[in-house]
């Protein structure tokens, strides 16, 4: 007797020969019922994997200062005419997997945090004005740079002061687990003389994805990132990258950055930025204006806000 086969060239199925014409054709339709099952599901797991790919495509873990600055800007919708000698940004098209408008409670997610790095510095006062003139609030992650005014302007007009260690120098702070706390040590009793105020979040001079570091001391992020933790910090890295740290010094281009990845994530934007660069500062107008203009509020992180880390890679 023959059993069920089926055979590779066209699927058709063999029955046995002793079964009546009912049940040979009951057979075949049941044959036929499970292949298309079969597809059906296939095809189902095949459009869910799609459904599954994560934000990682977005969340990029965009090396800070070392970054192309093509890696980092994203599609614009509305172009703004820039002079010939720029260098043209790229338009990369948006993936397909693009996720779909992200909701809190039914809102769409609306915040945006603009951070800046590595002041205070010349800069910095211009920038507080028009934070204060938009009514926006911002997080700096400052250094043992500029004048104790600045931060106390910071602090008391109602942004967020956080740690970004004291000499930012790479070969100093990540020689060892115990100098990098040292010299965080050190901005933070810094902030704390001037606003009394005792700052627990921070963020690693190159990001917590920083690749530099290993350098001067193999797995040392691995280890930071778990004992700043430890010790009582939330440490922030960025999900948009204004390219201010990259080959740019053009303030459009930091401005087409920032704006096209408002919106894109469901915690909020963490924007990177820095005020100590003049071409990034004068930017942020125009970012707040488009922002509010479409929106979106500004505010401050806070310890517990979204953290947009990167991977570790050191
Ligand atoms: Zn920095």
């Amino acid at each position: 007797m023959s059993y069920f086969r089926i055979r590779s060239a066209d699927s058709n199925i063999d029955l046995p020969d002793h079964l009546s014409p009912d049940k040979r054709r009951h057979r075949q339709i049941t044959g036929v019922f499970l292949g298309l099952t079969l597809l059906f599901g296939g095809l189902l797991v095949a459009v869910m994997a799609s459904m599954l790919v994560p934000y990682d495509a977005e969340t990029v873990s965009v090396p800070h200062e070392f970054v192309a600055e093509t890696k980092v800007e994203k599609v614009v919708e509305k172009p703004i005419p820039i002079a010939e000698t720029e260098p043209q940004p790229q338009t990369t098209p948006q993936p397909a997997s693009q996720p779909a408008p992200v909701t809190h409670g039914g809102n769409l997610s609306k915040v945006v945090y603009l951070t800046f790095d590595d002041g205070p510095g010349a800069y910095t006062a211009k920038l507080l004005d028009v934070l204060k003139k938009y009514n926006a609030k911002a997080t700096f992650f400052v250094t043992c740079a500029g004048d104790d005014s600045l931060i106390k302007r910071e602090y008391d007009e109602g942004h967020a002061v956080a740690l970004h260690t004291c000499s930012h120098n790479y070969a100093k702070i990540y020689a060892s687990d115990a100098a990098y706390f040292s010299d965080l040590d050190a901005v933070k009793a810094r902030v704390k003389r001037i606003t009394g105020y005792d700052a627990t979040m921070i963020r690693f001079p190159g990001g917590s994805s920083n690749t530099v570091s290993a350098n001067y001391n193999r797995g040392i992020m691995t280890r930071l990132t778990k004992e700043v933790q430890n010790r009582g910090y939330a440490y922030f890295d960025w999900n948009v990258s204004s390219g201010d740290a990259g080959n740019t010094t053009s303030s459009d281009v930091v401005y087409r950055n920032v704006v096209a990845g408002m919106g894109k994530f469901s915690n909020g934007e963490v924007v990177l930025q820095h005020d100590i660069k003049s071409f990034s500062v004068d930017a942020v107008e125009r970012i707040i204006q488009y922002g509010q203009e479409h929106g979106f509020v500004f505010e401050k992180l806070t310890p517990t806000s979204y953290t947009a880390h990167h991977g570790v890679n050191n």
